[in-house]
């Protein structure tokens, strides 16, 4: 009755990619699942995953490149999750125009993430945080059956997310991180959408943006 997180690292940005798998119920989510729909895809085939939703952190085109052929090799279609502050960006190609980087835009999203919703992942509950600051519509999704937050580009090991780009906000940023993030239990691991992974209590103490003793 556990749950099981594959990690993948995935594309040019170094995104990372997440699969959780309920090994009671076969069910599994996706999140971010970027730029290699293939690599996702043979994680899924292999472990015989019965994917029912695919969630996004926020609306930047590296966490959601690779969704409309993922989508069109998933069945039945997962349900797709975003919070609707990041509709906007998401529908302009989540800023991949600006990097010159074309995707194939998926269509919208059928499941509006909404703060404090409580999904389900057989008798898992995953809690959806909203988290503005990198996006207007970013979101963390705190997995307590693994002490576990996916907390997209909110926050780094010893880092933070970009805030000069469209809708970001640093006051927003760390409002965000001191009354979402920091307030999970200490141990709480964090799976940032880029690079290592780190804890809630670590970045209490080390983040230089968003710590201790930081104004
Ligand atoms: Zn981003
Ligand atoms: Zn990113």
């Amino acid at each position: 009755m556990s749950l099981k997180l594959h990690l993948l690292n995935s594309g040019p940005l170094e995104n990372n990619v997440i699969i959780l798998q309920d090994e009671e119920s076969w069910e599994g989510i996706i999140f971010d699942p970027s730029f290699d729909p293939d690599e996702v895809l043979s994680v899924v085939e292999k472990e015989q995953i019965n994917i029912t939703s695919l969630l996004f952190t926020h609306g930047h085109f590296d966490h959601f490149a690779g969704l409309a052929y993922l989508l069109a090799n998933i069945k039945p279609e997962p349900r797709v999750g975003l919070h609707p502050a990041d509709l906007e960006l998401w529908r302009q190609g989540g800023g991949s125009v600006q990097f010159r980087i074309p995707i194939e835009l998926p269509a919208d999203p059928d499941l509006m993430l909404e703060h404090g919703q409580r999904l389900s992942l057989g008798k898992h509950v995953i809690e959806v945080r909203h988290t503005p600051g990198h996006s207007p519509g970013s979101v963390i999704f705190h997995i307590p059956a693994i002490t576990t937050a996916i907390v997209g580009d909110l926050i780094f090991r010893q880092g933070v997310g970009r805030t000069d780009l469209d809708g970001g906000s640093f006051p927003a940023l760390k409002k965000s991180v001191e009354n979402q993030v920091y307030t999970l239990p200490p141990e709480t691991i964090l799976i940032p959408g880029h690079g290592p992974q780190t804890s809630v209590a670590d970045e209490m103490r080390y983040n230089p943006y968003v710590g201790a003793g930081v104004d």
